[in-house]
């Protein structure tokens, strides 16, 4: 059997001086997606702001335009914009059949001798003279008499896609998935408990795919915040914001309030994690309502480990007067990990970092009842412990 031809570079062998950018949930929005495409609109060119484009908006679609021959180095960086279901690379030509022609003559031979080949047209200007399946004939035919190639309609090596449009013809390269989900900034901010393991920057990655904006949270060991600004924490925030060209807001607690309470406090050993865990929660709350953020999101993945047990995460909520997310909660680990592969944090999740659950007793009760923790704190200074923990938080800008 013949081997296969090597697919053609069409993204780069076609000076491509656009970008079409297909969203997909935002065209379900009725009387607000005027503010998703706008918000959008707003992200990509946040994105891009280095680089010399205009992005404009059409019914079901928003196209950047950009120099000649430049669009394609775009795609990467557009590609991670949330909201964004599929990107590809265009080129605009006259609203004409004989560029179209010329088009499509340029781009087949672009491909390897010898490649099939298949041209698709579609047409929304119905003033167009020609309906969608006369453009293909008519270029297809051209193509084929001046190359003699192979017409392949099912699987062709060469796929040359038009799109008649009202003002002028788009020429479409292959197309790139987008993340999809909806613009960043459109549902609202929260605040997302961020421990650097793998879990909570995916829990952010997903997060922000539903148009959340997010602050992060981080209790921490060291003796000064500076000291976290430079560990992996820092990078793995930036990691999963940057794609999206913004920075965002870090708020560190440090863990000591919590461990001078537990001094000579003679609590079980095995609810110290818990109570822990419920000290994080009436904390970030605290913090969440004072930076304005609307709820908390964990990445607490249900039967995970012990402390995240049915009763453990309930326990977690009872302490909260915020909603509190958890996207994913019934997540499979290897779905976790692939997904964080994905978004290129696994890498720095997987490094060695002193987290301060590890400081507090491990082997918590995995089935607690709320009263007994209750009567555990009742003798505890819960609350002046809490606004210590408040006091002393600081705020950074992760650029
Ligand atoms: P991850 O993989 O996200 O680090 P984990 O597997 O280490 O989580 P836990 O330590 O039980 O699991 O943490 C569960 C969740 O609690 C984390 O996803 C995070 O949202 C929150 N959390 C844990 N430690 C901290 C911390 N030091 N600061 C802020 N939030 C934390
Ligand atoms: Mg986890």
């Amino acid at each position: 059997m013949a081997n296969p031809l090597p697919a053609p570079d069409l993204l780069h062998a076609i000076p491509w001086d656009a970008l079409l950018i297909h969203f997909s949930e935002i065209a379900l929005k009725g009387g607000n997606r005027h503010r998703f495409v706008e918000a959008l609109q707003n992200n990509i060119q946040r994105v891009l702001r280095d680089d010399p484009v205009k992005v404009s908006a059409y019914h079901d679609r928003l196209i950047v335009t950009t120099q000649q021959g430049s669009a394609a180095a775009l795609i990467e960086k557009v590609s991670h914009i949330f909201g964004i279901s599929a990107v590809s690379p265009v080129r605009l030509l006259p609203s004409t059949v004989d560029a179209m022609r010329t088009a499509a003559l340029e781009t087949y031979r672009a491909a390897p001798p010898g490649a099939t080949f298949a041209v698709r047209a579609k047409r929304s200007n119905k003033r167009f003279p020609m309906t969608s399946s006369q453009i293909q004939f008519e270029v297809g035919g051209y193509v084929k008499e001046q190359t003699d190639a192979t017409v392949c309609l099912g699987c062709p090596d060469v796929l040359i896609k038009f799109r008649v449009s009202d003002n002028c013809i788009y020429q479409e390269g292959p197309a790139v998935q987008g993340p999809a989900g909806l613009p960043l900034g459109v549902s609202g901010r929260v605040l997302t408990l961020f421990s650097g393991g793998i879990d909570s920057p995916v829990a952010a990655w997903m997060t922000m795919k539903r148009g959340c904006t997010t602050d992060y949270l981080h209790f921490h060991t060291y003796p000064s915040p500076e000291q976290v600004l430079h560990s992996k924490i820092y990078s793995l925030i930036r990691d999963v914001i940057a794609p999206q060209g913004r920075s965002a807001r870090l708020i560190l607690v440090p863990y000591h309030p919590f461990e001078e309470m537990l001094l000579g406090s003679t609590i079980p050993q095995e609810y110290e994690l818990i109570l822990f865990r419920r000290f994080m929660a009436r904390t970030a709350c605290a913090l969440a309502r004072k930076n304005r953020c609307a709820a908390l999101v964990t990445g607490d993945n249900l039967g995970q480990v012990a402390s995240q047990t049915l009763e453990n995460l309930s326990a977690f909520d009872q302490a909260c007067d915020l909603p509190v997310f958890r996207p994913l909660v019934m997540a499979n680990k290897n779905d976790i990990i692939d997904l964080a592969k994905k978004i290129s944090t696994f890498a720095a999740s997987v490094e060695p970092y002193k987290d301060c659950c590890s400081l507090v007793a491990r082997g918590p009760q995995t089935h607690p009842r709320l009263v007994t923790i209750q009567r555990i704190e009742s003798t505890m200074p819960i609350a002046e412990t809490v606004e210590t923990a408040v006091q002393a938080a600081t705020i950074h800008e992760v650029e």
